[in-house]
């Protein structure tokens, strides 16, 4: 069967792979994406849809990918974070007028972020689309990556780009080791009707069960994830919808007012999961199939997206072999400080915010309130959590590749 060559080959067309795809739209190089579902680009955003939070450099890179227009319709902005622990006194308040910055972030629902890729997808000319499609093997030699799909098409590439989400089947095919922390917890996410307006705040809660995080959505609507202990995941799903508001309550308070309404609950079992080598030969892995972080922070596409910005950058400046090993060597040291941050910031934050231990109960209270009261510290983080922290690719800072 005759071999289609490409210089790269995008393997998963989730968030990560599709606005790698659509950024190397600008380039000359020639992209396959290889998506194993189908691009999907009809229905309305529900109200059953979990929301992401996008932070504000996020925000800046798909405005300079044009995509921010068809987003900004389904996006809510966060104006206000506040962030409490229950039985405790502290609190951190972070505001986007202190900072300096027109909003904090973002909240978009997962589904429309989906639609609004695909569109965009569908609608390239450059881009060749192998969707649904999957790669079944791969074989690299000094040249070229010869992959084989699942209906036996053959294509080569000079780089392949793994973005297949956290069980990566790359990752499988090229045996890569991976370190896993299971944090024996479980993420339950629905969209809530509350009865005061959100005015455009966002809430983390560290309770007993674990973190709640609320976000300020379209239609005051507020995206819920609430983290509980795995032991206890039946019994609260169990619960009606009532049950549920209730226990929530209980545990959130009234900031919000009483809680009116919950749409369809889903489940994520979480876990902290790290390759040990992104960088293979003439492969890379990129977002989730590279770290999958627990979404107390919210930083995981936030994550993979300053990847795409990076690698897009890159691929678009060099001039000759786009699967050169230095380059991707180049790449993986640009990231490292940036993924580890994240990845470590965000593990401790659940380990310290898990712990039932009394003593360490009345220091988180102490570091929520000097942090409060420590606007340079306060920046900082908030700078690393908006995506703001360290060098800027070009697309974060709105330059075209
Ligand atoms: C409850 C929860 C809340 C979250 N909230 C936030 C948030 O507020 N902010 C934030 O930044 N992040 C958040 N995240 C994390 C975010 O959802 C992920 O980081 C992001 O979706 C990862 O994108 P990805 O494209 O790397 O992987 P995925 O979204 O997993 O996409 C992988 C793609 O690869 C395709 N694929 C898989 N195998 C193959 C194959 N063999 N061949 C071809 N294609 C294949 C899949 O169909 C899929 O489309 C949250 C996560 C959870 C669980």
């Amino acid at each position: 069967m005759k071999t289609t060559e490409f210089d790269v080959v995008i393997v998963g067309g989730g968030f990560v792979g599709a606005t790698l795809a659509l950024a190397l739209q600008q380039t000359s190089l020639r992209v396959a994406l290889v998506e194993s579902g189908a691009l999907e680009t009809d229905g309305q955003p529900g109200f059953d849809d979990r929301g992401i939070a996008l932070a504000y450099g996020s925000q800046r890179i798909l405005q300079t990918l044009q995509l921010w227009p068809d987003l900004a319709q389904h996006a809510c902005e966060i104006l206000n974070i506040h962030i409490s622990d229950k039985g405790h006194f502290g609190v951190t308040r972070l505001s986007a007028a202190e900072l300096a910055v027109p909003a904090l972030g973002q909240v978009i629902t997962a589904k429309a972020m989906g639609q609004v890729l695909n569109k965009h997808l569908l609608a390239s000319t450059s881009l060749s689309l192998f969707c649904p499609n999957s790669v079944i093997a791969l074989e690299t030699n000094l040249r070229q990556v010869n992959i084989t799909l699942d209906d036996q098409r053959q294509l080569s590439a000079k780089l392949v780009v793994a973005a297949d989400g956290q069980f990566s089947h790359i990752r499988q095919l090229l045996d890569l080791g991976t370190q896993q922390t299971r944090y024996g917890q479980t993420a339950i996410t629905g969209n809530i009707v509350c009865e005061r307006p959100h005015n455009h705040r966002a809430f983390e809660r560290f309770t007993d069960t674990g973190p709640i995080a609320l976000l300020p959505m379209t239609q005051q609507r507020m995206s819920l994830v609430w983290t509980v202990k795995d032991a206890d995941v039946d019994s609260i799903t169990a619960m009606d919808d009532e049950q549920f508001l209730q226990s929530l309550q209980q545990r959130f308070g009234y900031r919000l007012g009483k809680f009116l309404q919950i749409g369809e609950r889903q489940h994520y079992p979480l876990s902290l999961m790290r390759v040990d080598a992104p960088v293979q030969p003439r492969t890379v892995l990129i977002g989730n199939a590279a770290h999958s972080v627990h979404p107390v922070a919210g930083q995981g596409f936030n994550l993979g997206l300053r990847d795409v910005a990076v690698l897009a950058e890159m691929l678009a400046e060099q001039t000759g072999d786009c699967g050169d090993a230095r380059l991707l060597h180049d790449y993986q040291q640009q990231r490292q400080p940036d993924q580890d941050k994240v990845i470590n910031n965000t593990d401790r934050l659940v380990k310290i915010f898990s712990n039932h231990n009394p003593i360490l109960g009345h220091g988180r209270a102490s570091a929520l309130s000097l942090l409060n009261m420590l606007p340079p510290l306060k920046h900082c983080l908030a700078n690393t959590s908006m995506g703001l922290a360290g060098r800027q690719a070009k697309l974060s800072r709105g330059l075209p590749l």
